[in-house]
């Protein structure tokens, strides 16, 4: 398990990921059939308006959503979402975003919603505006955010609502969407680790949701860069038109007609405020045949063996001086998920120095640190080969100085 391969011949050491989907040690495994996909999309050009058209049709048709759209990520579909909401399919809008000065630019979202990827609604110049409290978080109160809050938040400045989906987490999308559509605003919702299970491709949209984020380098294991928009077709073409590359001449501006009509707008848009957010015909390509593996696949037999591998680990863990485990069912995280809390005493050293140095071995052992400054530390079924689990027990043993596992 030591490094190898490309990384080695960088001199960059592996990771053997217990921490699950991140992004910073490169998300998840990429399906065979998608990296098989990638390279036969190598080979020739294509033109990337009709592969968006083709994805379009394939994501409509897993989602229940009239049109869906490849983006770099589920943060960049969610940049594209906001730009949408806000420039319709107005050319000078498009071209002047993130400068939002006289068009209506605000999304409203409960503040307990608020993450670290509010920052990609706002590269797109939108302003959020906060509704709710935090009392259900802090323990101060039952309430969270109420319909109410919402219709009074939604003025001629909005431009859509936000949600950021955890089944933990009210209020339900179902009445949220009623509000927003009451008053014709559009539903972004981010569910970029929503997946599996496959169900939730279109539970979302069944419940209201305008536009739909995932990410295609969680769950559905398609390439690291991508993620799927799924949503309305008008919204969709407007996000086509800020995202595809539209240096073209008037006179030959051809894109296929399913997914931007170009009756409908009164010249050819600028490049767009989703222009840097490229996706090339590989990663496109790499994506839509993960989903069609991902759709393909016996999810029970992998919750199963998720749950298998966490019980084992949960096991071998639970033995060593000062560590004790519990299983944490799926609801923060889509896999069991073996919660290890560290008594300094007993094991002779503090969660976090344990995490680092796991970090600094290698391969690096990442596991999740989330609740390090409590004094926990997760790990992750769900990015590991039996074998690797075993060898993430084995260092942490050692790391305690208990070489028995080893
Ligand atoms: C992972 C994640 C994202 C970002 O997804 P990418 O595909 O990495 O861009 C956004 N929102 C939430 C809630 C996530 O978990």
């Amino acid at each position: 398990m030591s490094s190898d391969g490309v990384y080695a011949e960088l001199g960059v050491p592996t990771v053997v990921n217990a921490a699950g989907t991140k992004t910073r040690i490169g998300g998840s495994r990429i399906r065979p059939e998608a990296r098989e996909a990638m390279d036969r999309a190598a080979e020739s050009f294509v033109r990337l308006s009709d592969l968006q058209a083709a994805a379009s049709d394939r994501i409509a048709e897993v989602t229940g959503a009239e049109a869906g759209y490849v983006t770099n990520g589920a943060a960049g579909a969610l940049l594209l979402a906001a730009a949408a909401s806000i420039a319709g399919t107005e050319p000078g809008t498009m071209a002047r975003l993130p400068d939002t000065d006289g068009v209506a630019d605000e999304i409203v979202m409960p503040r307990t919603h608020r993450t670290g990827y509010d920052h990609a609604l706002r590269t797109a110049g939108a302003t959020i505006v906060d509704v709710g409290t935090n009392d259900a978080t802090l323990g101060t109160g039952a309430r969270n955010v109420e319909p109410w809050e919402y219709a009074d938040a939604i003025g001629e400045d909005t431009a859509a609502v936000a949600h950021v989906y955890k089944s933990y987490e009210g209020p339900p999308l179902a009445e949220v969407c009623d509000v927003a559509h009451e008053h014709d605003v559009p539903v972004i919702v981010d569910a970029a680790a929503e997946l599996p299970p496959a169900a939730n491709l279109s539970w979302f949209t069944d419940q209201g949701a305008d536009l739909v984020a995932f990410s295609g380098g969680k769950g559905i294991r398609g390439p690291q860069t991508t993620g799927i928009l799924a949503g309305r077709a008008d919204l969709v073409e407007s996000v086509a038109a800020q995202h595809l590359d539209t240096h073209a001449t008037a006179s030959v501006w051809d894109p296929p007609e399913r997914l931007l009509d170009t009756e409908r707008f009164d010249g050819v848009p600028r490049q767009g405020v989703g222009r840097p957010l490229k996706v090339g015909k590989e990663e496109l390509v790499g994506l839509l045949a993960a989903l069609d593996a991902f759709l393909a696949e016996d999810h029970e037999a992998i919750a199963r063996e998720w749950r298998e591998r966490a019980e084992r680990i949960a096991g071998d863990i639970g033995g060593v001086d000062g560590l004790s485990t519990t299983i944490e069912d799926g609801a923060k995280s889509v896999a069991p998920t073996v919660a290890v809390a560290v008594d300094p005493e007993g094991a002779g050293t503090s969660a976090a120095d344990l995490v680092l140095a796991l970090r600094r071995e290698d391969p690096r052992v990442f596991v999740g640190a989330d609740g390090v400054d409590r004094g926990t530390f997760t790990v992750s079924p769900m990015c590991l080969t039996d074998d690797e689990a075993d060898h993430v027990v084995a260092r942490i043993r050692a790391n305690l100085g208990d070489e028995s596992g080893d």
